[in-house]
């Protein structure tokens, strides 16, 4: 072994040890596929006071995080390459584009972009493409939310994008800024700590007020209070693929909780203790009942491919659904378990005092509160936010290459997909 190859496998050992001792994992290693070939999360037990999740390595993958690395991107090209022209577990002529988008019976949905006043050119830029590719065959209303009052200007910007009904938002003051009990100055030093660190967005408090928004007083709204699912849309992001059927409708008939395109590690430092909290949460007096048993457990707590990421977390992967697209079922996020997970993670300030991130918070609470099966990745929309995309092999996607995460080699490592793949998705849907 080189010095290099023994620091990794040192590192991995370490890992183990830290989730073992700290957090009492159990690390098997060993075959887990069911008689059909597909992988379980056997490994977890819920009990008061008692919780404990397994993460156990499947055959398939074996070796050091390179050779994971490589296996990995091998197996999301494979998919990838596969032709794709919607979800194929639903008659998609079903729920086809109307003739006539003023008569169409909507979905109970709504596009969501929360932006600010400067940001028209960008959110202008994205709706446009949006349109072309999806709402302006459909009209699904948009919702623009702002934590200072939407510019008459900016109103007429967005009009001139599109004809689907509009609503401005202004979030009141006491659901966007920052709680009086954070403690400013603790937070001042905390962040100068993760900027050193290179946490993104670490000294921007406005950034730290988006995530927790996001997270929690976002699906609380009063005007948000009529819709079930949004689209959550985002400025200077890029729509491929010409879509030909009512995602939302597609959200409806199979019961989906969650729509996503990209999946990717996060950086670390900046969710140290996310996962410690929500274990914390779980054995508080019967909370484990929120857990649900087909969670996406595994998928969770990989870590093969990115064991710095999983030892730096105390035992998250930090593998997470890109939450610049998402598509959710608002009755999910305002549902008590997610709720008091939610209210439990902001007692601890760390929204705050770490830099915890609306993306991975969504993505435990989805993994561990929802049916895996429901969570749906839409990898036949193309889509991108820089510097990562969705680019599937469709007769309706045009402008971005087939299979390319992104044009930074030295970024391809940030891919998570393959776990999710390999973990979460049952083989005959959505793959091939
Ligand atoms: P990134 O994608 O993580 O780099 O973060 P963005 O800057 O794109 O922010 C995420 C979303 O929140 C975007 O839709 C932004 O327009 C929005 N956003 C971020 N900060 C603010 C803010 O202070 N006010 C408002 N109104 N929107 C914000
Ligand atoms: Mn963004």
């Amino acid at each position: 072994a080189t010095p290099l190859d023994q620091e990794v496998r040192l590192t991995i050992r370490e890992s183990i040890q830290s989730l073992t001792n700290k957090f009492d994992f159990t690390y098997l290693k060993g075959i887990n596929k069911d008689s059909k070939g597909s992988a379980q999360d056997t490994g977890y037990t819920l009990e008061p006071g008692n919780v404990k999740f397994k993460f156990v390595n499947p055959k398939a993958k074996q070796g050091d995080p390179k050779e994971i690395l490589e296996q990995n991107t091998r197996k999301y090209t494979e998919v990838m390459n596969q032709k794709i022209a919607g979800p194929k577990d639903f008659d998609l002529d079903l729920i086809r584009a109307p003739s006539d988008p003023g008569t169409y019976e909507h979905a109970n949905a709504t596009i969501v972009a929360l932006v600010r006043n400067s940001e028209a050119i960008g959110i202008g830029r994205t709706i446009r493409k949006f349109e072309r590719s999806f709402n302006g065959k459909f009209k699904y209303p948009y919702t623009f939310i702002n934590d200072e009052p939407f510019s008459d200007k900016f109103k007429k910007k967005m009009q001139s994008y599109s004809d689907a009904p509009m609503e401005f938002i202004t979030i009141p003051r006491e659901l966007w800024d920052r709680p009086e009990s954070i403690d400013a100055k603790k937070q001042d030093e905390l962040m100068q700590i993760m900027e050193d660190h290179d946490v993104g967005y670490a000294k921007m408090l406005s950034y730290h007020n988006m995530c927790r928004f996001y997270l929690g007083n976002f699906y609380l709204l009063p005007e948000l209070q009529k819709y079930r699912y949004y689209w959550r849309i985002e400025p200077n992001v890029d729509f491929y693929t010409d879509i030909k059927y009512d995602v939302f409708k597609y959200m409806e008939a199979k019961k989906r909780i969650y729509g996503f395109t990209i999946n990717l590690y996060d950086i670390d430092r900046s969710v140290e203790t996310l996962w410690p909290e929500t274990l914390k949460f779980l054995n508080k007096g019967d909370n484990y009942k929120y857990v649900n048993k087909n969670g996406a457990f595994q998928w969770l707590l990989d870590d093969l491919q990115n064991p710095r990421n999983a030892k730096t977390a105390n035992g998250y992967s930090t593998c997470h659904f890109w939450s610049n697209f998402e598509i959710g079922d608002m009755n999910f996020f305002r549902s008590e378990a997610y709720m008091e997970w939610f209210k439990h993670l902001d007692s601890t300030g760390k929204f705050y005092y770490e830099r915890w991130g609306d993306a991975p918070v969504h993505s435990i609470g989805l993994a561990l509160f929802a049916d895996k099966k429901d969570i749906h990745w839409f990898r036949d929309i193309g889509y991108s936010h820089d510097p990562y995309l969705n680019c599937p092999h469709s007769d309706d996607t045009s402008g971005c290459k087939t299979g390319l995460l992104g044009q930074w080699e030295h970024l391809l490592d940030q891919n998570c997909m393959a776990n999710w793949i390999d973990y979460s998705m049952e083989d005959t849907i959505g793959i091939y």
